[in-house]
């Protein structure tokens, strides 16, 4: 039996009456941020606490493999369904596919004198190059049967993923302006232009700026996953964002005079040195303030 129950004797005498509970403060909800401005307070962040890490990454990589300067590689068409042959296989597999789209849909536009039939390698490219040759007639390419185009790819990896996109790119240029030309984009700015290739179904963002970038060296960042491996690793990039996250940051974080060499030496880097498997961290000349390899770096 509980002691409250027995009268006059276990019960305590009633003490001040308890204050009445005041009502809970409503605390005002934090408004969600926007994609960019997570990115610029990122920036804000990285800049506040690790003070001049863009810099040191830029110059290291430049004292290590030379400052990369913008030069064109490839006409924009090709640079677009190059790009396309090259999402989830390695670069020398979609230069097979290009070759292969050469072959069996050739340009009647003449091959110039002398051009050197060697393949030319590209910058920020990781296969052999592909040799100065005029590109597929674009015009047999997106009129070609889907299962004849599948056949033509296959030897370069998921065929069925990337040919449907090829004639989806072509015919959105071709209905823009009557033409396979991406030149109009040039003049658009960069987020408007990048959008409008996003646009285009099988075409991501980072697709879209690799274009861009290469192109006409639009600042525009684009985030593989080299680039991504090697910025979470060093802190220049939180460790759960993604690449879209962190192409954004980035647009955030790096003047646009600086975001083709950023692009090409972080690629560069994370093939040669810093490894998905065992990164050479011994001889890697950002080291000091690699957060992977000292998780203290200033
Ligand atoms: S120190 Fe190691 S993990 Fe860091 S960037 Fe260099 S190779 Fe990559």
């Amino acid at each position: 039996m509980s002691p409250r129950t027995i009268a006059g004797s276990t019960a305590k005498p009633a003490g001040p009456a308890a204050p009445a509970k005041s009502k809970p403060k409503s605390v005002p909800r934090r408004r969600k941020l926007g994609p960019e401005q997570v990115a610029r307070a990122w920036a804000r962040r990285l800049d506040a606490r690790r003070p001049g890490l863009v810099a040191f990454v830029l110059d290291r990589l430049a004292e290590a493999n030379g400052r990369p300067v913008w030069q064109p590689r490839l006409d924009p068409v090709s640079e677009l369904v190059l790009t396309i042959l090259s999402a989830n296989s390695a670069d020398i597999n979609a230069e097979v596919a290009f070759e292969a789209l050469r072959a069996a849909y050739p340009s009647s536009a003449p091959i110039p004198a002398g051009a050197p039939t060697e393949p030319r390698a590209l910058p920020g490219w990781g296969g052999r190059g592909l040799p100065d040759m005029p590109p597929p007639d674009w015009s047999s390419v997106e009129a070609a049967p889907l299962a004849e185009l599948t056949d033509v790819i296959r030897p370069g990896g998921l065929a069925n993923q990337k040919a449907p996109r090829i004639p989806a790119a072509l015919n959105a240029l071709r209905a823009n302006g009557g033409s396979y030309s991406l030149e109009f984009l040039a003049a658009k700015p960069p987020l408007e232009a990048r959008d409008w290739l996003a646009a285009i179904p099988g075409i991501g963002k980072k697709t879209a700026s690799v274009v861009l970038l290469f192109s006409f060296g639009t600042p525009l960042m684009p985030v593989d996953r080299h680039v991504l491996r090697v910025s979470q690793r060093i802190g220049l990039i939180p460790p759960r964002a993604d690449p879209d996250e962190a192409h954004d940051m980035y647009l955030a974080m790096l003047a646009p005079e600086q975001m083709y060499e950023a692009h090409v030496s972080l690629i560069t880097h994370g093939r040669r040195t810093c490894h998905a498997q065992r990164p050479d961290c011994e001889h890697c000349p950002l080291a000091p303030r690699c957060r992977y390899f000292d998780p203290k770096a200033e």
